[in-house]
């Protein structure tokens, strides 16, 4: 009734005025009646017109886009007026927050390094996040309520997504074909599913690696293990002249040698891989480090090749871990002397580049190695000549160490090798890590230096 009342007291107001006037203006003509009805008419139609008006304005309002404000009247329709547009204004406040959310919840899966989409009852694609997309080789926009069967073919997600039983992933291609996915689906609300996808390509691929390396340590051990059980029963059950026990014996230890070999490389890459890089404010002398292997390298020969190695100042250092570097050293230098026949050379050399990097390197004129293998032999167990490599006591693990300290000190290992003509292995170490270290000047020298010059300014 709240909206009657003060349209009565306007209508009787603007009847009564208007009667008044009426009656005023009517009664010099003698027809104060009529006039005082004519003009109490017109009076109320007047109000009841003004008030259609502002209905109308506000009706014309509200069929709009509502950007402006309500009309700012006086009275019922103003109230009106006032009410909705704030009731308006307070629902899109409601929905700019409801997006905005929306908007960052959206962004988060978006920033999530697993793919996600999301499928309708109909398994139509309602939305996918950018790695989903690239997972699945779709386009987010163009392939919305597109069927997700209809673009994503792999037999297995089709019949997994149709089976309607999700306790587990599902490995499959990816539809590139260069990638292994592992797709989980979920059910939620009226049908719809939540498919997550992962990319475990290298998981894939480190699992395999440590499978083979599990068989081909398994391996390496298996054979040496085999022989010398074989030569225990020998010597147990057969009498062997005094001669034979040397020579099983001997061939006992060559065996047992090997395994330790393989087991000090495996300790080392191990070693490698689970301590931190080496600090750059270690330093160690090159010059030190090439007398150690050129040693090394000589009892190893045993006089059968010419081994030449650089002299170098001790002056010369390289930072890092100096029992990393003198191990990767020391496996270029071993190979050098074991694939190298007897009256071969061999040169072990250091030069600081223009650049400031410096640069080890050992020469041989061995067997050399197949342009096909080059890119191989750093990888564990690759062998290009296994036969050569047992006899002489290698174990397939030597440039793989060498690539490990290499690659820990920032360095490059480059492998140049022609076959029958022999091989050059270096390692380049950056500018950042080598130094020429200048000698601390003698404190004596100094003095007689500074008493000369006193000596030849007062002449
Ligand atoms: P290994 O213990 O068998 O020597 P490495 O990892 O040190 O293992 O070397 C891998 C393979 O590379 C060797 O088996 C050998 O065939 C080849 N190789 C390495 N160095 C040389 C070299 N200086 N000359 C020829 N072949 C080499």
């Amino acid at each position: 009734m709240a909206w009657l009342l003060p349209r009565l007291i306007a209508g009787l107001v603007a009847l009564l005025v208007g009667g008044a006037l009426g009656y005023l203006i009517g009664s010099p003509v003698h027809a104060p009646v009529l006039s005082m009805l004519l003009g109490g008419g017109c009076a109320v139609g007047v109000v009841a017109a003004l008030d259609t008006l502002r209905g109308v304005r506000l009706i014309a309002w509200l069929r709009g886009p509502q950007d402006e404000s309500a009309p700012r009247d006086a009275g019922f329709w103003g109230e009106i007026g006032y009410r909705v547009e704030r009731a308006i204004r307070l629902r899109e406040q409601g929905a700019a927050h409801e997006k905005t959310r929306l908007a960052q919840f959206l962004a988060a899966i978006e920033a999530s390094p697993n793919g996600v989409m999301l499928l309708d009852a109909n398994e139509q694609i309602e939305w996918c996040n950018s790695v989903a997309a690239d997972h699945f080789g779709l386009d987010p926009q163009r392939d919305r309520l597109q069927r997700v069967t209809n673009l994503v073919r792999a037999p297995s997600f089709v019949s997994h997504l149709q089976s309607q039983r999700y306790d587990d992933a599902v490995v499959f291609r990816g539809p590139r074909g260069d990638a292994t996915l592992s797709v989980l689906v979920r059910a939620y609300g009226d049908g719809q599913r939540l498919v997550l996808s992962q990319d475990i390509t290298e998981r894939e691929r480190a699992d395999a690696m440590r499978r083979d390396f599990v068989a081909n340590v398994s391996h390496e051990i298996r054979t040496p293990l085999t022989v010398v059980a074989g030569f225990i029963e020998t010597l147990s059950n057969l009498p062997l002249t005094d001669v034979e026990r040397k020579r099983v014996l001997s061939l006992m230890s060559q065996q047992t040698q090997r395994m330790q070999n393989l087991v000090a490389d495996l300790l080392t890459l191990a070693q490698l891989e689970g301590s931190p890089r080496p600090t750059v404010d270690r330093w160690v002398s090159v010059g030190r480090m090439l007398a150690h292997v050129s040693g090394d390298a000589r009892s190893l020969s045993q006089g059968r090749h010419e081994i030449v190695a650089a002299t170098v100042d001790d002056a010369v250092q390289i930072a890092g871990a100096e029992s990393e570097l003198l191990s990767a050293l020391a496996n270029l230098v071993n190979n050098a002397v074991r694939y190298t026949p007897d009256g071969g050379r061999i040169e072990i050399g250091w030069r600081l580049c223009p650049d400031g990097s410096g640069e080890f390197s050992v020469r041989d004129t061995g067997m050399g190695i197949a342009r096909e293998h080059l890119p191989r032999l750093t990888e564990r167990f690759y062998r290009v000549d296994g036969s050569r490599s047992r006899e002489t006591g290698g174990t397939g693990l030597g440039l793989s160490i060498v690539k490990h300290v290499v690659q820990r000190h920032g360095a490059v290992l480059d492998i140049a090798s022609e076959p029958g003509k022999g091989s050059t292995f270096r390692i380049v170490f950056p500018a950042a890590r080598v130094r020429f270290l200048e000698p601390a000047p003698d404190p004596r020298r100094q003095l007689e230096a500074t008493s000369a010059e006193a000596a030849a300014d007062t002449r």
